[in-house]
């Protein structure tokens, strides 16, 4: 359909640049179309306004790249990655582009070291998957922390929970995400003491149908590469976790007090290395810190966060692509209801 334009006037009042340009365009078009079919009276009509084409097009030179690649795709309308930010429909909107991939950033609160917050792992982990969910889209659920931290309740400022409470509290998360549409729940693990009980209720997941998929994605640290390491004891709030920190909430880090305790080996137990128990890690690091903060610098922790960033990325993508683990795991609840039938 053909645009009106006022007597004397070289463009109507279009809305955009993009608008303009694209007018401009499609006149230069027909007045080439009248040229080849020879009707001269239209290209006289049209003389005015050719010149207004050339002139327009000379002055939208430098936004024609940016308008023209605007009209040739959509952009995709921007969408918090934060489940407490959406709205309920942008929710609903948030679920089907993530194609139900939802990530549970796994954090705790526990004394690190005598320079770096109580929340360092809940802060780092966050970190990680707010990042590779915004390169690849996935909803991300609120702070949690409720996990295994015994260990540390000689600390100020420590919060463990019972272990029925952290199984239960987590089972009905996951249930609840489940329910809202999170058919893949991947749990972004941000704490060592974590280490068994999410490799634990993930199986404990088989006990009865559940209509999702518990994914747990548990490293942080890459064992090669990047800057060389100065220390070789950096279990927690040493080197590589300050270092994280610094990149993560580099305004929390008080580096200047990482040598006031000591995160040295104390190695006290002497038992063998395959036998067990609760208390080794107090026996030998009873100041709840493990390697020395103050080597720290801000390269490893970008090479570090990086690396925990791509990781993450690559994890998502693969539990999108997973179209086995919830058609295997239904047919074995199936399968579970009478095991008598199961062959061989
Ligand atoms: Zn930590």
């Amino acid at each position: 359909m053909g645009l009106r334009v006022p007597r004397g006037q070289c463009l109507p009042n279009a809305r955009s640049p993009c608008d303009l340009l694209l007018i401009r365009l499609n006149r230069g078009i027909r007045v080439l179309e009248f040229a080849a079919e020879g009707d001269f009276a239209m290209i006289k009509r049209f003389h005015h306004n050719l010149l207004c084409i050339l002139a327009a097009l000379a002055v939208s030179a430098l936004p024609t790249i940016p308008c023209l690649a605007q009209t040739q795709t959509s952009p995709t309308p921007q969408l918090s990655v934060h489940w407490e930010e959406l709205t309920a429909s942008d929710f609903r909107e948030g679920i089907h582009r993530s194609q139900g991939t939802c990530l549970l950033p796994f954090g705790i609160l526990e004394k690190h070291g005598p320079h770096l917050p109580i929340g360092t792992d809940l802060l780092d982990v966050r970190h990680a998957a707010l990042h590779a969910a915004e390169q690849e889209y996935a909803v991300v659920f609120p702070e949690y922390y409720f996990g295994q931290i015994a260990e540390a309740r000689h600390e100020p400022g420590t919060m463990s929970y019972s272990r029925t409470l952290q199984l239960a509290l987590l089972q009905e998360t996951t249930d609840e995400m489940a329910r809202n549409g999170c058919k893949k729940v991947l749990i972004v693990n941000g704490h060592g003491g974590n280490d068994s009980l999410l490799p634990f209720f993930a199986q404990t997941q088989m006990d009865k149908p559940h209509d999702y998929v518990v994914y747990v994605f548990d490293e942080r640290t890459p064992q090669h590469g990047g800057p060389a390491r100065k220390t070789t004891i950096d279990m927690h709030a040493g080197e590589s976790e300050t270092s994280k920190m610094m990149i993560s909430r580099p305004d929390l880090v008080h580096q200047d007090r990482a040598k006031n305790e000591s995160g040295a080996d104390q190695a006290r137990q002497k038992i063998p290395g395959g036998v067990y128990t609760g208390i080794w890690w107090y026996t030998r690091f009873p100041n709840h810190y493990s390697g020395d903060g103050s080597v720290a610098t801000r390269e490893l922790g970008e090479f570090q966060m990086n690396w925990w960033i791509d990781s993450v990325v690559k994890a998502i993508r693969a539990v999108k692509a997973d179209d086995v683990s919830l058609k295997l795991q239904n047919e074995f609840y199936e399968k579970s209801t009478h095991p008598l039938d199961t062959q061989p």
